[in-house]
């Protein structure tokens, strides 16, 4: 069945077609590990995540590559201000790499609780420091290099397309305007590739190279890890939005110039995760952590599940009652889920529909209603209702499998009988205090046109 997908660059929507056949090459830029990861981070990498699922789903072999940023990523995402790893660690009075260490592990934990497949490989920038150094001295021998006093820049204006993921001509990009501009750059977009380190101040992360004492800009690590990894080209890079108009044209300019091609043939990018109608910031308060949602009594999949809920391309608002009903909804599917027994043999049909909408530039949402529309189809057996959900929950990542686990003890079974004998002889008394007492073995009871209905309390 064939893939659609819209790449970033050409802003179109076409077929998919890998390089080998039957695999898939992915790139994922991944976190600074110089904080904890935001629910809007998790978006970036959960739609990377069910990308990758639906290749798997379609019988792809898929190799992911997702880089921890643990040096050289500035403050302003460009050339300029201060590495986020070290003002964190000046800021706590840390060492830098406890600092990069503990976010990582934070991270990985993370991805875990929110049903997040472990990517293939998952290098760290300071791991691959001579690789950087390598391509930045190809660069340097081709020509698109400068040296100013803070380090070595890349020459933007020698790449005639450099730019071409954004539209944005050379001289329409303005610096950030929270920064002072560097006098000494050829252009403003160009950018550093090897910075200095001060002479006044002592670094923790740094290294020798052949222009001197310092760390490798933010973007080359990309470049680097990813060719490393995958070679280039390679089939997708993704990453959230906010990468198409400073850190991926640089990715893309630095393998171009550097190797004579393109770094990858597709680039998808997910729209942010907004909250409240408005942008995270530390300001508000509203940058939520896994560990903000959980104290708030929900879990990481209702999140995911949340998630779900938009098209990676449109901007998804988060607000307290939106991830409260996402877990309702979560906790009804596992209700009627446990309730059909063992799964049978998979509905082709179903299926067929539910590979159309994830194969349609990743229609996610509209997988769901699917989902949803199998749940509540009453002609289908449940067993094979069973088998069918579960074979689409490879790509939503919801271990609905799980929920059968829940097996109902003897004990529950004697005290639901005792009580359906004292509703019969009408003793509601009785019957309340036996609901009680399910209750506390962890069921709830609810009383139906079908009589007794339990459900495991959630
Ligand atoms: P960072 O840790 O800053 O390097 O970002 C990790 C990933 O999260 C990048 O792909 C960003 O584009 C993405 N990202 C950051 N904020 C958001 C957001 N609010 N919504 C969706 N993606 C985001
Ligand atoms: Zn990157």
């Amino acid at each position: 069945m064939k893939i659609m997908l819209t790449n970033t660059l050409g802003r179109k929507k076409s077929i998919f077609k890998p390089i080998n056949k039957g695999k898939v090459g992915m790139y994922v830029c991944g976190p600074t590990v110089y904080q904890r990861a935001s629910i809007g981070n998790f978006r970036a990498f959960v739609f990377a995540d069910l990308l990758r699922r639906m290749f798997e789903f379609n019988g792809l072999e898929v190799n992911e590559v997702m880089n921890i940023t643990d040096v050289g990523h500035l403050t302003d995402d460009a050339s300029e201000g201060e590495d986020k790893i070290e003002k964190q660690a000046k800021k706590e009075n840390k060492d830098a790499w406890e600092i990069s260490k503990m976010h990582t592990h934070q991270f990985l934990d993370d991805m875990k609780e929110l049903g997040i497949e472990p990517p293939s490989e998952l290098p760290k920038a300071t791991d691959y420091i001579l690789e950087q150094i390598a391509l930045i001295a190809a660069l340097e021998e081709n020509g698109f290099t400068y040296q100013i006093s803070d380090g070595i820049y890349f020459d933007t204006s020698k790449l005639s397309d450099y730019g071409k993921l954004s539209g944005q001509k050379l001289d329409e990009k303005e610096e950030g305007a929270r920064v002072e501009k560097n006098k000494e750059k050829k252009n403003a977009s160009d950018f550093a590739l090897w910075k200095f380190s001060k002479t006044e101040e002592k670094r923790q992360m740094e290294w020798q190279s052949p222009w001197g004492i310092g760390f490798p800009g933010w973007h080359i690590e990309c470049s680097a890890m990813s060719e490393k990894y995958l070679g280039t080209p390679f089939d997708i890079h993704t990453g959230g939005e906010d990468h198409i108009t400073v850190h991926h044209p640089n990715e893309m300019a630095q393998t171009q110039a550097a190797r004579g091609h393109e770094l990858a043939n597709w680039w998808l990018h997910n729209a942010f995760l907004m909250v409240d109608g408005g942008k995270m910031s530390k300001s508000l308060g509203n940058t939520y952590s896994i560990d903000d949602l959980k104290e708030k009594g929900f879990s990481p999949l209702d999140f995911r599940y949340f998630l779900l809920g938009a098209h990676y391309r449109t901007k998804q608002n988060f607000t307290w009652e939106a991830l409260e009903s996402a877990h309702n909804a979560l906790n009804n599917l596992k209700d009627e889920l446990w309730s059909l027994g063992s799964p049978a043999k998979i509905d082709k049909k179903i299926l067929k529909s539910f590979n159309e909408r994830i194969n349609d530039d990743l229609d996610i949402a509209g997988a769901l209603a699917i989902l949803w529309e199998t749940v509540r189809n009453q002609e289908l057996d449940s067993g094979i209702k069973l088998a069918t959900v579960f074979e689409m929950d490879k790509v939503f990542g919801l271990d609905l499998a799980g929920t059968l686990s829940i097996v109902i003890p003897d004990e529950v079974e004697n005290l639901l009988e005792l009580r359906r004998k004292a509703r019969e002889e009408k003793d509601y008394a009785g019957s309340d205090a036996l609901r009680d007492q399910i209750a506390e073995l962890g069921f709830v009871v609810k009383d139906t046109g079908d009589g007794q209905k339990l459900t495991p309390k959630r």
